[in-house]
């Protein structure tokens, strides 16, 4: 039988063999164990935790106190100070509990902590380095993937919105092409632009003729338009290229857009000029709503650019073609209209009066005594007086009557629905303004120039183009008879 003192020194063997043996099982954990006593120190911990955590047994030993051992790790920036605070706090509370530390070389340690039932905690150390990358990997997945379909979406919704533009422009296009007048293009550009640009309002100008100003063409979406405006009213018709009037950039608002508003700073509109041919023939401008999200301006300004772009095109080609048209149907000299037009319009209008038996006359004259003219004052001067002569007829002439030189100083006017009192009062008032018509030539006038004039009507006098011609031909060679300057009548044709 062994005594006392052998029974407890077989005791404590037996103890620290357990002991051993328990951190050797410990030891083939791939955690890292520690224990801390009830009051903080460390009680036990396995070889494991150094290796985990990177640090020697001059770090981590029996017998620190948790409060070093977490300044320690505080000091190696692995956890922040409040995490330590932390930690501190719910090791007083005796809870569970973990939390993740970074080592200096970058791995990551989850520190997981339990309260012993006989008290004290045991504390394990996990790498968790690739769970955590692996965790962060799969977020990045997701977080790429998620953009991808943003980004998807987005390319989605622009296509579908440059598609339904590319539609309305062609829409537009289609019926800009058949325009045959600018007159049918303004109806045009203002019927579709509250189409194309909705929630807009604006205005299209164009130069008048003589360029000394531009002249409202057409509207929409607000009563803003003016007669005329001046070019030096418009700062992208001044800067030769479009102006974008922002609330949130300061800029200096137009004079032509000033005139309908008191106050400006929050105006959000562009002026776009309308080039054709390299010339600036007109301007666009399109004012957007003040409460307009940014980006919807910005798609609405690139659009709203593309349609001035269009309209440019548009207004290039029927000026071309009126400018085409012109030349084969007017006069270079005077810019009346020649024969040919002339006798379209002729027979054109004589078929209407014919249908709905309306009266109908021409007048047919001839500058007296031109060639003596030209013989004292030079071919030059005989042109000053045809020009001259044409703009009198543009003058007293009404707009429905076709003013046309036949040739040489030979000039017929067309009278739609008149008849032929009516025509005689307008002859006379003709031959009487030419007569007075003062012709600066250089340092003094010319001689006056007077003109002989033949008046047909339909029906009395025809009712074929030709024989109204001749009808009012013969009775212009009456006129020269009877000694120039004057006026006669055709004979009535005798049934
Ligand atoms: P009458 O009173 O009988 O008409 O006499 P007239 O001299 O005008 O007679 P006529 O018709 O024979 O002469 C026409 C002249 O007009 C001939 C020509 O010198 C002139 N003429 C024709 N075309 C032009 C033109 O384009 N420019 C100029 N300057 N003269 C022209
Ligand atoms: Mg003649
Ligand atoms: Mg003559």
């Amino acid at each position: 039988m062994p005594d006392g003192s052998n029974v407890n020194q077989l005791e404590q063997k037996d103890s620290k063999n357990r002991l051993r043996s328990t951190r050797e099982v410990l030891n083939t954990m791939e955690q890292g164990v520690l224990v801390w006593t009830d009051d903080g120190v460390c009680e036990m911990h396995t070889d494991r935790v150094l290796k985990v955590l990177e640090i020697d047994s001059n770090a981590l030993y029996p017998g620190i106190t948790r409060e070093e051992f977490l300044q320690m790790s505080v000091d190696r920036g692995e956890i922040t100070s409040q995490t330590k605070d932390d930690a501190q706090s719910k090791f007083s509370m005796k809870a569970t509990f973990a939390f993740d530390r970074v080592l200096p070389s970058g791995r990551v340690v989850s520190t997981n902590v339990r309260p012993l039932e006989s008290g004290g905690f045991v504390v394990t150390f996990t790498d968790v380095s690739e769970a955590r990358r692996a965790a962060q990997e799969l977020e990045d997945a997701k977080k790429a993937s998620q953009q991808a379909e943003l980004k998807a979406l987005r390319t989605l919704a622009a296509e579908q919105i440059w598609k339904n533009e590319a539609k309305l422009l062609a829409e537009l296009d289609e019926w800009l092409q058949v325009c045959k007048s600018l007159k049918e293009l303004y109806e045009i550009v203002g019927a579709f632009m509250p189409r194309i640009l909705p929630a807009t309002k604006g205005e299209l100008y164009i130069y008048s003729n003589s360029r000394d100003v531009l002249d409202g063409a057409c509207e929409w979406g607000g009563n803003n338009m003016h007669e005329h405006i001046a070019p030096d009213s418009c700062w992208a018709l001044r800067r030769g290229r479009h102006y974008h009037h922002t609330p949130s950039v300061l800029g200096f608002c137009c004079d032509h857009v000033k005139e309908h508003t008191a106050d400006t700073k929050n105006l959000d509109y562009l002026c776009i000029p309308i080039v054709a041919h390299g010339d600036t023939v007109g301007l666009l401008h399109v004012g957007f709503p003040e409460d307009a999200l940014e980006e919807e301006t910005e798609a609405s300004l690139r659009f709203t650019n593309q349609c001035a772009e269009h309209i440019s095109l548009a207004v290039a080609n029927v000026k071309l073609r009126d400018e085409l048209h012109d030349q084969s149907t007017r006069d270079p000299l005077t810019g009346l209209y020649n024969r040919r037009f002339f006798m379209e319009a002729f027979r054109n209008e004589l078929n209407m009066s014919q249908r709905k038996d309306d009266a109908l006359s021409i007048l047919s004259f001839d500058a007296d005594k031109f060639k003596t003219f030209n013989d004292n004052h030079g071919h030059d001067a005989g042109d000053m007086v045809l020009r001259a002569i044409g703009e009198k007829m543009g003058e007293i002439m009404r707009s429905d009557d076709v003013c046309c030189r036949f040739g040489g100083e030979e000039f017929v006017v067309l009278l739609p629905k008149t008849k032929l009192d009516d025509a005689l009062t307008a002859a006379e008032k003709l031959r009487s303004a030419i007569e007075d018509t003062k012709i600066r030539y250089g340092s003094g006038n010319l001689p006056r120039v007077t003109v002989s004039i033949g008046v047909s009507s339909f029906p009395e006098h025809g009712n074929m183009p030709q024989d109204l011609l001749n009808a009012a031909d013969e009775a212009l060679y009456a006129a020269k008879d009877a000694g120039r300057n004057c006026i006669r009548s055709a004979c009535a044709v005798e049934d």
